[in-house]
């Protein structure tokens, strides 16, 4: 889960990271209201979740509040590389004298994460990376020991910081360490680490992207999923604890598997049909959980058929009947149901379904065409 840059910061700041003082704002008239009370020139910034907004004309400078609301206005509510721009970060603009990368990564392939760290940091650090990655020094952490003083002292003497910076940027670096880690975060970025005119040191821009299979315990990151750029029934989706997708057509699928749920997805598109959306409702198909995802689905007012496709395996087929059917009961439904039914007691979960509303279909390819029939080519 990626969040924006002024949550970022307000974590990084709860772990001793130096930030420049700062506001969001929605509107230009609140963004000249934070410019005033910030004091002095500010920077404007886009906060939309990508890299490289600098360069991308999304981040501004503004003299005064007056010009802050101008700036605001400019960047506010347009498109920026593709995303709209809801938010601002208002911010006492810096006086750059240096700009540093500091960076930690889960590293999947090494099974570690890595630190990185470079005295090139700035808008160009991709180029770095691409041509002269000998000015990023990195190394890998043992899981069992942390981030120790002598690789940080290392990483500093590699990427050849000068030894007047050594003891604020460890300090700095000690703190996204810890910061990572506490937050379960798969990547903690400050690009740029800027060293002032006046000899601070300042994290201008924060990244932070939080391990999804993490959120269960932390609850304080998890809300910030609500703040994100995201479809509201895939929110709607994470706090019922369902894996659903949002694909914006007519006919909701729900199954069990997540291979079984795309091949169903593949072949209501062959029949020439729309899918509304990608619902895997894992192993068990209990009632609540089937009523749970039928709820889901039907919150999209473009649905106009669902179809379900189940396999039981562990899971009997007249268990999945009977849930299916108690689901339909509590969840009020007009719109056609197709059930394809197939695996262990198959037979016994048809009949419970025959003589019911519920359509059903022996076959993927049957249940395909029938729900396709029966909302509509599109
Ligand atoms: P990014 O382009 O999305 O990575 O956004 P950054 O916050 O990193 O800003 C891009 C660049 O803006 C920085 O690398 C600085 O060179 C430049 N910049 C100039 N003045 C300021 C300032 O006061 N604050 C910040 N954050 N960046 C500034
Ligand atoms: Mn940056």
């Amino acid at each position: 889960m990626k969040i924006h840059e002024y949550q970022a910061k307000q974590l990084m700041a709860k772990y001793g990271i130096p930030v420049p003082p700062g506001e969001v704002a929605s509107t230009a008239d609140e963004a000249a209201e934070a410019a005033r009370r910030i004091g002095g020139r500010v920077v404007i910034k886009a906060q939309v979740h990508v890299g490289g907004r600098g360069k991308a004309g999304g981040i501004r400078l503004a003299e005064t509040p007056e010009e802050a609301r101008t700036v605001a206005s400019e960047i506010l509510g347009r498109p920026l590389k593709g995303l709209r721009v809801d938010r601002v970060l208002v911010e006492s603009a810096l006086d750059i004298d240096k700009e540093l990368y500091l960076g930690i990564v889960l590293d999947r392939a090494a099974r570690r994460h890595a630190v990185m760290v470079s005295a090139v940091g700035g808008v160009d650090i991709e180029e770095v990376a691409r041509e002269t990655p000998e000015k990023i020094a990195k190394t890998w952490i043992d899981p069992t020991l942390g981030l120790t003083n002598y690789q940080v002292r290392n990483l500093l003497i590699d990427a050849g910081f000068e030894r007047a910076l050594w003891a604020d940027v460890s300090k700095v670096l000690f703190a996204l360490y810890e910061c990572y880690t506490s937050s379960d975060a798969v990547l903690a970025e400050i690009n740029p680490l800027v060293v002032t005119k006046q000899g601070s040191v300042v994290a201008a821009d924060a990244k932070v992207n939080i391990d999804d299979n993490a959120l269960f315990r932390q609850p304080e990151l998890a809300a910030l999923r609500e703040a994100a750029e995201e479809n509201p029934l895939e929110i709607e989706a994470f706090k019922r604890g369902l894996q659903y997708v949002h694909l914006g057509g007519n006919i909701g699928i729900i199954g069990n598997g997540a291979g079984l749920v795309m091949a169903t997805i593949d072949e209501v598109k062959r029949e020439g049909g729309s899918p509304a959306n990608f619902l895997d409702i894992g192993g068990g198909a209990k009632a609540d959980l089937v009523a749970n995802a039928l709820e889901l689905v039907l919150m999209d007012p473009q649905v106009k058929g669902v179809l379900f496709n189940v396999f039981g395996g562990i899971t009997r087929c007249d268990e999945v009947a009977n849930g299916i059917l108690e689901a339909v009961r509590r969840v009020k439904v007009d719109v056609p149901i197709v059930v394809r039914l197939t695996g262990t007691n198959e037979a016994e979960g048809r009949a419970i379904l025959a003589n019911t509303p519920l359509i059903p279909a022996e076959t993927m390819q049957e249940a395909a065409r029938k729900i396709v029939e029966l909302v509509g080519r599109s």
